[in-house]
């Protein structure tokens, strides 16, 4: 460790469903554990946001499980109350397969998750190093964190500029690989209205056609007391507009939404989500890049472009350090 540094046995970057899920079985192993995320709070892409009276949820908008293991993590926030369900389909395409809510909002089930982890927030790592046997971060702020062993959590993008910022060679097959792994663009539109909207229950309604991919009543949804919306523009809407003014992409999508609305806009603020969901998803489940020291590329790319996939994603990349120091 250097004199600005800090050491632990694993580093996991990012704070989001991957990163905390492989946290959390680290540290349950007994591993010494820190996590560290660019962003004010955990969560990532499981985001809430509050205005004024109004919650919204602007990232993900349910959880689905298909997997045990991650189905015993929602049966842990059940508990905890973290997690309840919202419903078992929505108007079009009522499945009986149960959807989940963060509660008080989407941000709580990585609140949760986070609780007893070493995190630090508001750490952008701009580079990842070798440091003889080990592995040393370097954040916007100075300050350097070294490793036995990293977990890189963010989209693989981002991921790729940390390792590029750090001299990490890649074979061409693997850069070619991780390269080919793009994700949709997604404007966000969270409105606050005077009344309760037209949406009609359970309160989320994907349109079949129009620069709308989603929209949710936030209120109907039961996160919200006040009445708010969830719309999600297309990624073909968001593509075209994403270096256009916010608000007045904003304006479209609600204009677009008018006839679901049936109340005024009181206030609306717009998220841009660059790295929204991959388009392509990797045949493995993570990406164990360095064997020594180990280094393991894990997100929803890799085992799927869902929460649920994000999870299993978090689960494997823990294995994978595990595996390595048992040998
Ligand atoms: C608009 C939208 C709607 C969605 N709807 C659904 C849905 O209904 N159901 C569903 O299952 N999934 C949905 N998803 C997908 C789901 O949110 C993701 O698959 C999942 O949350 C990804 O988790 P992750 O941990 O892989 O990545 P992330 O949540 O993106 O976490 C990565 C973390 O890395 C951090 N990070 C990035 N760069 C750095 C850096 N340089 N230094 C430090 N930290 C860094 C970020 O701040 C972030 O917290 C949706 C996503 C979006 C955006």
């Amino acid at each position: 460790m250097d004199a600005t540094g800090q050491n632990t046995d694993v580093l996991i970057i990012g704070a989001g469903m991957a990163g905390l899920i492989a946290a959390k079985e680290l540290q349950r192993a007994g591993r010494r554990v820190l996590v560290l995320d660019k962003g004010r709070g955990v969560g990532g892409r499981l985001a809430s946001r509050r205005i004024g009276g109004a919650t919204f949820d602007h990232g993900a908008q349910f959880i689905t499980t298909r997997d045990p293991r991650f189905a015993a993590v929602l049966e842990q926030g059940r508990q905890n109350g973290s997690v309840e369900e919202w419903c078992r389909g929505f108007a079009v395409g009522v499945d009986g397969h149960a959807r989940w809510r963060g509660k008080p909002a989407m941000s709580a089930v990585a609140k949760q998750l986070a609780t007893g982890l070493d995190l630090h927030l508001e750490m952008p790592v701009v580079a990842l190093r070798r440091a003889g046997n080990q592995w040393r971060a370097e954040t916007t702020t100075g300050r350097t964190f070294t490793a036995g062993s990293v977990v890189l959590t963010p989209p693989v993008p981002q991921s790729l500029a940390m390792l590029d910022a750090g001299g990490i060679v890649l074979t061409p097959e693997l850069r070619t690989r991780l390269a080919a792994i793009e994700y949709e663009r997604c404007l966000a539109v969270m409105a606050v209205l005077d009344g309760p909207s037209r949406i009609p229950p359970p309160g989320g309604l994907a349109p079949a056609e129009g620069p709308i991919a989603w929209i949710a009543d936030n209120q109907l949804k039961g996160i919200s007391v006040e009445p708010a919306v969830t719309i999600h523009a297309t990624h073909t809407f968001s593509l075209e507009h994403w270096d256009r003014d916010r608000q007045e992409s904003g304006r479209a999508l609600l204009d677009a939404a008018e006839q679901l609305l049936g109340a005024g806009i009181k206030t609306f603020q717009v998220h841009g989500w660059r790295y929204s969901k991959p388009m392509r998803v990797d045949e493995e489940p993570c990406v164990l890049m360095s064997q020594s020291p180990p280094l393991v590329l894990a997100g929803d790319a890799f085992a799927g472009p869902r929460v649920e996939g994000a999870a299993l994603s978090g689960i494997a990349a823990a294995e994978a350090i595990l595996a390595k120091r048992r040998v």
